[in-house]
């Protein structure tokens, strides 16, 4: 009898059995919509040319070793992190009170903030301090915040399923009615899973109603540069904030705007109210790292601070133009096949997913009848569809919504 015989086998990850799912399926226009990476016209992966180019000046810099990095990471990396996500002119950068901590991915920051907060805001070690994540969200938030010890978290409204747009109502009234210092996840851009993000005069009035009611903003900011192709317009609502004084933490993923997905390179931005507070902070993040991952690595690091934002732009763009393009063409080929149902959302939403609003029985059509994979909710990755398969996904679409 084993010592782990009491140990309960655990449904596995939506997304990652979708995709064990899709390899295992050997029909020959099988489509997966599912993954969350950018794919290229030919459906493969595509490592950023400037990428390509920084890491070949690595592999030649004999300056360069293998030695443990600091424990919050490396410094470079770090302060470009936080110039991405802030502005090079940033006057909190100038102003000394914005630090950065490097971490395994953008999850790998959620969770390092999470920790944070668990153990030093809104007093010590509270876990009551309620957490509020959008309905619906990237399924982790949910579990890295629970997984940090928080008892209380709580959906606040935020996708209108009928208008297929933004419940700005329903938010602003949760913000409105959340207790003081609650923690608000806020999607900095391209919301996951809806792509509908705030516009700019709707997150003034988010941040209004923040700052009055005292909530703390954790962006989460894993696709800056996907929704608009611009470094700068993505990282707006961030920014806003900034600039209306919020003491607030950015989780910057550069998973997706560099393709870096398997180098686990992400920055948890923290920007305090001056430099005293901010080096407290710190040195608390550094015992939290030092029992977590100890240090991280440093190769999607020193790719990140090598590469200057007007090299990955051009790269990023090449990313955000294809999906447009296949937004444009899926919401044409629906409409051309007079598929019942408005279809604007699908090139109003921005970034890597759209809400199709198809539901979970036609997603079961889907894969089942057409083998073509998308999530339950019926969220699909626009990387996913290319100039090939673009017209057997519009069709199997108009038949699962028609059947
Ligand atoms: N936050 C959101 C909204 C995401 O969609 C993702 C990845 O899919 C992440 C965070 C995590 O990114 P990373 O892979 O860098 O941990």
């Amino acid at each position: 009898m084993s010592i782990f015989s009491d140990v309960p086998q655990a449904p596995p990850v939506a997304v990652f059995k979708l995709t064990a799912d899709f390899r295992e399926d050997s029909h020959p226009q099988k489509v997966n919509l599912g993954v969350g990476a950018y794919r290229t016209d030919d459906s493969q992966p595509w490592v950023l040319p400037v990428v390509k180019k920084v890491e070949r000046l690595i592999v030649e810099d004999d300056s360069l070793n293998h030695e443990y990095l600091p424990i919050l990471g490396l410094p470079e990396f770090r302060s470009a992190s936080s110039k991405v996500a802030l502005g090079d002119d940033s006057p909190a950068i100038k102003e000394n009170r914005v630090g950065g901590v490097q971490a395994l991915g953008g999850t790998g920051a959620l969770r390092i903030g999470a920790e944070f907060l668990r153990r030093w805001y809104n007093g010590t070690n509270n876990t009551a301090t309620p957490v509020y994540v959008s309905a619906p969200t990237w399924e982790n938030h949910n579990a890295v915040f629970a997984d940090a010890g928080f008892k209380d978290i709580r959906p606040y409204h935020y996708w209108d399923a009928a208008k297929r747009g933004l419940d700005l109502a329903g938010l602003l009234d949760d913000l409105e009615k959340a207790p003081e210092h609650s923690i608000f996840v806020l999607h900095a851009c391209a919301h996951n899973p809806t792509g509908t993000d705030p516009t700019q005069e709707e997150w003034k009035k988010i941040a209004e109603i923040m700052k009055r009611r005292k909530l703390f903003v954790f962006f989460d900011s894993a696709y800056q540069g996907f929704a608009s192709g611009s470094l700068e317009k993505d990282a707006w609502a961030i920014r806003f904030f900034v600039s209306e004084g919020f003491e607030l933490f950015v989780a910057q993923s550069f998973s997706k705007n560099f393709g870096l997905y398997n180098e686990r390179v992400g920055n948890l931005t923290v920007v305090a109210q001056d430099n005293e507070n901010l080096t407290r902070i710190l040195s608390q993040m550094e015992k939290i790292v030092r029992t977590t991952w100890s240090n991280p690595p440093s190769q999607g690091a020193r790719i990140v601070s090598k590469t200057l934002n007007s090299d990955i732009i051009g790269n990023v763009k090449t990313m955000a133009d294809r999906v447009l393009l296949m937004r444009d063409q899926l919401k044409s080929k629906l409409q051309a096949l007079g598929t019942p149902g408005t279809w604007d959302h699908i090139t109003q939403q921005i970034g890597m997913f759209s809400f199709t609003g198809l539901n979970p029985k036609q997603v079961e059509y889907m894969i089942k009848e057409k083998h073509v994979y998308l999530m339950a909710s019926g969220r699909i990755n626009m990387c996913g569809l290319t100039t090939k398969n673009i017209d057997y996904v519009a069709q199997s679409i108009h038949e699962a919504v028609t059947k």
